[in-house]
């Protein structure tokens, strides 16, 4: 059989690598990363995500996304250094054992490649549990491990932004997590958290902003971007991750793309308005959690609520 090359629809000189089904480009390898690269920058710029002279703590797991972001960051602040950006990467050890110490040096290696200062943070110190006895301490298979560990990391990632006096914490949230969330909040009925989804930087009491530069961007591109960026990343998987909703839906939406490239662009455009529009409603005014003193839906915050049915063991 003859061989097929087809040429990159960009440079049109190189033979293409990626072929982005939605947009009918072929692209050659370089042209496919600066892409990546180019729309992280357009997503900042277009929402005010950075500012001149912030310290940005970057959320770092060890996975794809989260080191191809600190990637790209370094190499956006680099190529402008008059903007005084500094970068710190900071990460949560939910104390998964034999999960979580992988990753761990996979960061603090990554980290010192590209001369980022590195921060870790544990469950274990700052909630007196960690992921691993809290499988064991919860009251039912009803508290499922995604939802106890994404209140506690959410949480764990604002603490940490602010002991390493960051003004923006960048998370490496893609555009698959976000429709993954928006689904799993109106399946469970949580329509105020369908408001916290949107692009736009959330801006803290504080001063301090949250931002997701890759929220634009398809999760197999950025799967794609590190591999070609030669990035170490762990390809291990969370043990606790099946407990997720999240992975039929991840395939749900990934089987619907490849019979009609787009239509995630066009489902994300769709509940980006929703989300807008519900973090708009005066409804959605916080409180004060009573236990912690940190903004909250109710009188006790979810991370409060969860860290107290576990040490106590009975549902309240
Ligand atoms: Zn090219
Ligand atoms: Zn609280």
């Amino acid at each position: 059989m003859r061989q097929h090359f087809v040429i990159c629809s960009k440079c049109e000189k190189t033979t293409s690598a990626f072929h982005r089904a939605y947009s009918g480009e072929h692209l050659c390898r370089k042209c496919f990363m600066r892409s990546i690269e180019d729309k992280a920058a357009k997503t900042i710029s277009k929402y005010s995500m950075i500012g001149y002279g912030d310290r940005v703590a970057v959320a770092v797991s060890g996975g794809k996304d989260s080191l191809s972001m600190l990637y790209v960051l370094r190499m956006l602040f680099d190529q402008h250094p008059n903007n005084g950006n500094e970068l710190v990467a900071v990460t949560i050890d939910e104390g998964i054992k034999g999960y979580r110490d992988e990753s761990l040096q996979i960061v603090k290696d990554f980290c010192a490649q590209l001369r980022v200062e590195s921060k870790v943070f544990s469950y274990k110190s700052l909630f007196g549990v960690d992921m691993d006895e809290s499988m064991v301490l919860r009251p039912s298979e009803k508290m499922s491990s995604c939802s106890m560990c994404g209140t506690f990391r959410r949480r764990a990632i604002d603490i940490a932004a602010e002991a390493v006096d960051a003004d923006v914490i960048a998370t490496a949230h893609n555009m698959d997590d976000q429709l993954q969330t928006f689904m799993i909040n109106l399946l469970a009925g949580d329509i105020e958290r369908i408001g916290w989804i949107c692009p736009e930087p959330v801006q803290y009491a504080t001063g301090m902003k949250k931002v997701k530069p890759f929220i634009e961007i398809y999760e197999y591109e950025i799967a794609f971007y590190a591999l070609q960026r030669e990035i170490p990343f762990q390809s291990e998987e969370c043990p606790y991750m099946n407990e997720s909703i999240r992975t039929d839906l991840r395939e749900f939406f990934n089987r619907l793309e490849k019979d009609h490239p787009g239509i995630k662009h066009n489902a994300y455009n769709s509940m980006m308005k929703i989300s807008k529009s519900l973090r708009n409603a005066p409804a959605s005014k916080g409180k004060k959690c009573s236990i912690c003193g940190r903004g909250s839906m109710g009188d006790v915050c979810s991370v409060c609520r969860t860290v107290s049915v576990l040490t106590s063991n009975t549902q309240i």
